[in-house]
């Protein structure tokens, strides 16, 4: 029925369809990735479209152009929908369909009623632009602060859409009158050319941004608590080196806190709201501290802080508004007992002495529960002078 060169022509859509499959595939590892759901979408409807267009008698087509531009629009609105889905914002499903009537309407009026190839092309290349444009416009008037990954994504958004804009101007130019030989015009073989370049720099991007979300996802999880989503003791450590081989932010002090008579609070309430105690304490002690300090679950109901640009008087002002707060906004038991916490603080002078203060806190913390617990044991230690000359903010340990 065709010949060689027909089968030839189908090749760029049969490339778009394997890459419709292979995100597909990468839409399955995770589920909740569709952004990549529904560019595979995109691809195999213009895949469809562009083999019909390439394979089909010009009668055929004439017949099914308003199909044909149905398919193409869609495609173009799952591209807009993918890019949206990303980006996290609209894709103005309204306004698309608005323009999608419009350029159907112009599509059947220069198919059966003025036979006109050029203004057939330059309405869909508008319309299919508008709808790809959506989305980059509520992207930018968002000013959203993306990795490169999602920089990367936008620009080859918009070089596209630019090109969808630009395509009637590369008909004109390419010189193209005679609709039967539309196969084999230059214009149509640069169409499918750019079309399958486009596809596979997308799928490339979508697909680097797919396997990073899912390295994010699992490193966020590696490093924090499940319970109550902050640092666990692996995570600390490590953001603790980092902070502590920089001599500007000392002095450093180091809190270790742990709840007190909470074995009671299970037994009494039931180990869920015990959870939600646990919950209730790790927001608390995040909430009196600042960005840049360090707030960890070592275990059981035993956190451990490290506070930056804080001396060892700014740290215990700190852990007395932490317990304040603690016992005076119990939300999670209001009829139960006060909610209490004992703390020891030990200064911190170098990252090599990181795992010797937290032993000293620990200790400190332990004469703070023998001797009566609800309360703030601070080492004797003092910092050397040279930490001492920029204390920590006002702001940040006013009661
Ligand atoms: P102290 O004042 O001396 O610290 O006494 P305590 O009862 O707080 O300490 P103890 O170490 O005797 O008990 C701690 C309890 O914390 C025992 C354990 O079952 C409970 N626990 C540990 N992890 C969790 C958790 O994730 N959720 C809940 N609900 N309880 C936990
Ligand atoms: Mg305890
Ligand atoms: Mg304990």
């Amino acid at each position: 029925m065709f010949a060689n060169s027909d089968y030839l022509i189908l090749m760029p859509s049969l490339a778009m369809l394997a890459l419709a499959s292979v995100l597909i595939l990468a839409w399955l590892i995770q589920r909740s990735q569709s952004f990549l759901l529904w560019q595979s979408c995109a691809y195999s409807l213009t895949a469809l479209s562009l083999g019909a267009q390439s394979i089909f008698p010009l009668e055929v087509l004439n017949h099914y152009a308003l199909v044909i531009g149905c398919f193409y629009l869609l495609g173009a609105w799952c591209l807009a929908n993918s890019w949206a889905e990303r980006w996290k914002v609209s894709a103005q499903r309204n306004a698309a369909l608005i323009i999608a009537i419009v350029t159907l309407a112009n599509l059947h009026y220069f198919s059966s009623i003025e036979q006109n190839v050029w203004a057939r092309v330059s309405s869909f290349s508008i319309g299919s632009g508008l709808v790809l444009l959506l989305p980059i416009l509520k992207v930018r008037a968002k000013k959203t602060s993306f990795d490169w990954l999602d920089r990367s994504l936008l620009w080859l958004s918009i070089i596209f859409t630019a090109y969808t804009f630009t395509r009637p101007v590369l008909i004109w130019l390419l010189g193209y009158t005679d609709l039967r030989s539309l196969p084999k015009s230059p214009y149509w073989l640069l169409t499918l050319m750019s079309v399958l370049s486009f596809s596979i720099l997308f799928t490339v991007v979508m697909i680097f941004i797919a396997i990073n979300e899912i390295i994010c996802k699992l490193r966020e999880e590696r490093d924090h608590d499940a319970l109550t989503k902050i640092l666990n003791r692996r995570a600390f450590q490590e953001h603790a080196q980092k902070r502590l081989a920089d001599r500007r932010l000392y002095p450093i002090s180091v809190l270790s806190c742990d709840m007190d008579h909470f074995k009671r609070i299970n037994d009494t309430w039931g180990h869920e709201r015990g959870d939600q105690v646990l919950q209730l304490a790790s927001a608390t002690l995040q909430k009196n501290v600042r960005e840049h300090d360090l707030v960890a679950r070592f275990g059981g109901e035993e956190f451990v802080l490290l506070l930056i640009d804080t001396t060892l008087r700014d740290a215990e002002l700190i852990a007395l508004r932490i317990q304040r707060d603690l016992g005076s906004n119990n939300t999670v038991l209001p009829s139960g007992p006060k909610l209490t916490m004992s703390f020891g603080i030990s200064p911190v002078t170098n990252p090599l002495q990181l795992e010797q203060a937290i032993k000293e806190a620990d200790q400190l913390l332990y004469q703070a529960k023998n001797a009566g617990r609800d309360r703030v044991h601070v080492s004797g230690v003092t910092y050397p002078d040279i930490f001492i000359d920029s204390p920590r903010q006002p702001d940040a340990v006013a009661a």
